[in-house]
């Protein structure tokens, strides 16, 4: 059992570098939770806060709800394995993971018990007599893995452990962690810069940036709802692809002009959008994932949620088992609107040439140019609603809402209001509504 609650976590190094800033989460027993984020954004720095190896300038740790800030490393039962494995080169397999035992005091027919079976479950037995220089780089990766094992440590910290083996071999340790993980039925903290690793090992995923969460979450939302641009660059290659639009609501139709070409998406699937966006004078940033672009045929059924488009071949990569195209949805420059996609190798294909391709409707992402963050948040948190007001009553949709007495109008105006998602309860009044969609 180990619960972690990291509270308003904030490290400010000698050199005023501003690491971490104000980190808050809460880890439940069992997750495997992985901090992902592009080097230097504060994670090593967050993870060695939580192993006590690091002082924390502000906030407040708790492991099952006690307080460890003043705790030393040692009483904290949290074990950590680093990349570069950390083993003593002169002590064999053995000696290693038995270390910390013997310092602890632990009678030789346990250290002897703990050991061989941290290493028949890592598959490291016949190595028991090596010193470390006679194993190989995952072999190594074991044994710390091992040492850390044999403590039967509440939590276990793992800081890149796989940064330092070559890519087949990183994949097989990945997988060999997962099912350390399985098997330890113990919380698990991972720190990588790789969100590939992230993403298949994580239950969920921390992702920073400058020393800041940006987004908390399951793998699959994080790469169905980034919160914000840089989640969605972060996560899935090739990247998404960002074009800088403006939205022109037509009654029930948005329309989003790419110079000669128009993508018309029916409002409904965007209506968590707030009203303001839609009136063609605030930029915003779609984002389309390249897995959400196909090459139109003629023997998919004709479908409202796909936008068929023109995009002119810039150059192509190929991978083998597919390739990735690169264009321009303005055909007649080189500069706007680029986007990639992938398409089937089969597909023969030159610079210039103009094919028709279709974008996944449901699939796109809306994000405030300036702020970053999202417009189609996966909950908002507030619905923001046009309405008529007159004779002091509401107009929403058909329902006439009195309004309360702090906020009688008597004019008669067209204006938006607020509906927090909170103020929302069901079969409480006398409000109607229809669904449309249900996610
Ligand atoms: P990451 O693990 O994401 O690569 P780190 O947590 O190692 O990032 O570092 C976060 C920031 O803190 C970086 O700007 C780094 O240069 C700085 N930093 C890390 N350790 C120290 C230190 N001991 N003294 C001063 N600055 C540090």
């Amino acid at each position: 059992m180990s619960k972690i609650s990291l509270k308003h976590i904030y490290k400010v190094y000698n050199n005023n570098v501003i690491a971490v800033e104000d980190f808050s989460m809460e880890i439940e027993n069992n997750e495997f939770i992985v901090f992902v984020g592009p080097s230097g954004c504060g994670k090593s720095t967050t993870l060695r806060m939580i192993a006590g190896l690091e002082n924390i300038t502000a906030g407040e740790i708790l492991i099952d709800d006690i307080l460890v800030n003043d705790l030393e490393p040692i009483d904290r039962n949290i074990a950590m394995v680093f990349q570069n494995y950390a083993l003593y080169p002169h002590m064999t397999v053995f000696e290693n993971m038995a270390f910390s035992l013997r310092t602890n005091k632990v009678p030789t027919e346990l250290i002897y018990e703990k050991v061989t079976h941290a290493a028949k479950i890592l598959g490291i037995t016949e190595y028991l007599d090596r010193l470390p220089k006679q194993l190989s780089g995952g072999q190594r990766q074991r044994v710390a893995l091992g040492r850390a094992i044999v403590r039967n440590p509440k939590v276990f910290l793992l800081d890149e452990p796989l940064s330092n083996l070559d890519a087949k071999l990183r994949t097989q340790m990945r997988r060999e962690i997962i099912s350390l993980y399985e098997k330890l039925n113990t919380t698990f903290i991972y720190v990588t810069h790789d969100q590939v690793e992230a993403m298949t090992m994580g239950t969920r995923i921390v992702v920073m940036k400058d020393g800041k969460i940006m987004q908390i979450d399951s793998p699959i939302n994080l790469y169905n709802h980034p919160n914000n641009l840089f989640v969605a660059s972060f996560i899935g290659t090739p990247q998404m692809n960002f074009l800088n639009v403006f939205l022109n609501k037509k009654d029930n139709i948005v329309e989003i002009n790419l110079k000669a070409q128009t993508i018309k998406i029916d409002y409904k699937l965007i209506q968590k959008v707030p009203l303001k966006y839609f009136e063609n004078n605030l930029e915003v940033v779609l984002g389309i994932r390249p897995d959400d672009i196909r090459i139109k045929n003629n023997i998919y059924i004709n479908n409202d949620s796909f936008c068929p488009l023109k995009v002119k071949v810039n150059s192509f990569e190929m991978l083998g088992n597919e390739i990735i195209v690169f264009g321009n949805l303005d055909l007649n420059s080189d500069e706007d609107f680029l986007i990639s996609f992938k398409i089937a190798p089969n597909l023969s294909l030159n610079k210039n040439d103009i094919i028709d391709i279709e974008i996944n409707l449901t699939k796109i992402h809306l994000f405030d140019k300036e702020t970053t963050n999202s417009l189609i948040q996966k909950v908002p948190k507030e619905n923001i609603i046009k309405t008529k007001i007159y004779n002091n009553k509401m107009n929403l949709g058909n329902n006439l809402i009195p309004l309360p007495d702090l906020m009688k109008i008597n004019k008669n105006i067209i204006t938006e209001v607020v509906i927090p998602n909170d103020a929302i309860l069901l079969n409480q009044g006398n409000l109607s509504a229809i669904i449309e969609n249900i996610e």
